[in-house]
């Protein structure tokens, strides 16, 4: 019996896995991604990792000799060509991280790393909601937007970094995004924007968001699922704040629907989850925005897999 083991390493946690040769998950557990105390860079994480990984062995009786190989998925700008993580916006510190060998130095195994929304990608055309569909486009609608492509029944990764859906530009001057320019599709549509614009609303005074006041309790700390919440009990200024999310994010779609033609986009992440009253709206409005033909032919689905889709993924990609 072999293993391999997948890792999807947040900006707050890591899920470490260990899997079967099938990629069937044996034993599985979640960390946190700093330590108290600890200076958050990579040197001081990887070890930590590499412990984590020893302990879940240990647990499940597995020995490290069996393992096939280290499978890591992780958000930012991830570099195919040279294996180098060139920024991520979740991990400071680890601009220009050789990160694939490191984690080669580190467990003296093949490696396999993957931007996590592309592992996501991945994960749900083979396991999930994509499943006999030949191209697809996977959306992460969470704390940030990320994408990831199946063309053909490959994963694209174009240079490197394809599949940015997040960073499509829809308002010129617009908010400014993580990435350091402004408009683009996250910084108007994310978890973050939605709790921004809702936080907004609650300080133009008492007689705004009365029942997203009330559902979010503390003004300051407003989350997105505070206002999806207030916008499904009849709040007002909360659904119009859903609205121009959907809005926004609808537009971006189109204009990734015209150039892909696919025949799914498959919608995942903690704003998927509030299901069809945002993804309906959302449709309609890339239905409104797309080239006729090609809208006619896409589904907006939610994701089926949830936090496995990343490292369903990541398993399934060879390491070297
Ligand atoms: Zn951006």
């Amino acid at each position: 019996m072999s293993y391999s083991i997948g890792i999807d390493l947040g900006g707050t946690k890591m899920l470490i896995t260990l899997a079967g040769r099938d990629g069937a998950i044996i034993a599985q557990r979640q960390y946190l991604t700093s330590a108290e105390g600890g200076t958050g860079g990579p040197g001081e994480i990887l070890l930590r990792m590499h412990q984590y990984v020893l302990e879940l062995l240990a647990s499940a009786g597995a020995e490290i000799s069996k393992l096939d190989k280290i499978a890591l998925c992780v958000a930012g700008f991830y570099e195919h060509t040279s294996g180098n993580m060139l920024s991520s916006p979740n991990l400071p510190g680890w601009d220009n991280f050789p990160i694939k060998q490191e984690l080669r130095n580190l467990f003296k195994l093949p490696v396999v790393v993957e931007n996590d929304a592309a592992a996501a990608a991945y994960g749900e055309y083979l396991f999930g909601a994509g499943r006999g569909k030949r191209n697809m486009v996977m959306i992460t609608l969470g704390t940030g937007i990320g994408g990831g492509l199946i063309l053909e029944g490959e994963l694209y990764r174009g240079g490197g970094f394809a599949g940015e859906i997040g960073h499509i530009p829809v308002l010129p001057g617009g908010p400014l995004c993580g990435c350091g320019r402004r408009g683009c599709l996250e910084a108007l549509s994310s978890g973050t924007a939605v709790a921004r614009e809702g936080r907004r609303i609650l300080q133009q005074g008492r007689e705004r968001g009365a029942i997203l006041r009330q559902v979010a309790g503390d003004v300051d700390n407003v989350q997105a699922e505070d206002v999806f919440k207030a916008a499904a009990k009849g709040d007002e200024d909360a659904a119009s704040v859903v609205g121009r999310a959907a809005y926004y994010l609808g537009l971006g779609l189109a204009a990734v629907v015209n150039v892909l033609n696919p025949e799914l986009i498959v919608a995942g992440g903690g704003m998927a989850g509030a299901g069809d009253s945002f993804l309906k709206p959302v449709g309609g409005y890339l239905f409104q925005f797309a080239v006729e033909p090609s809208a006619k032919m896409v589904s907006l689905v939610p994701a089926m897999l949830g936090e496995e889709a990343g490292i369903r993924g990541i398993l399934s990609l060879p390491g070297e």
